[in-house]
């Protein structure tokens, strides 16, 4: 049998960026940094972190969200880093 290690993923699909505007963009994070007006604006577990530099840390919503959990995902904070 061969086993494999993949992991699912995110997918980066309107479906799942409408669900992380849910959280997001209500974080401390998102507005103190208006990651708005920086690329990408959301859904960063799929898409990568926000190419916002130089970010304090201050809440995280991620944990919350539906996919989060769906995807077994720890940590948090990805648009910061991965
Ligand atoms: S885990 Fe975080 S970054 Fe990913 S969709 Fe949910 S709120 Fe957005
Ligand atoms: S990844 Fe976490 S810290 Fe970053 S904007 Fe989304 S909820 Fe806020």
């Amino acid at each position: 049998m061969i086993e494999t290690t993949n992991k699912p993923v995110v997918e980066d699909t309107e479906e799942n960026r409408a669900i992380c505007r849910k959280y997001c963009r209500n974080c401390q994070n998102y507005k103190k940094h208006q990651l708005d007006k920086f690329q990408p604006t959301e859904l960063f577990c799929a898409r990568g972190q926000s190419s916002c530099t130089g970010m304090k840390m201050i809440g995280c919503f991620c944990t919350g969200c539906e996919l989060y959990a769906k995807y077994h995902q720890r940590g948090g904070f990805y648009c910061v880093h991965r």
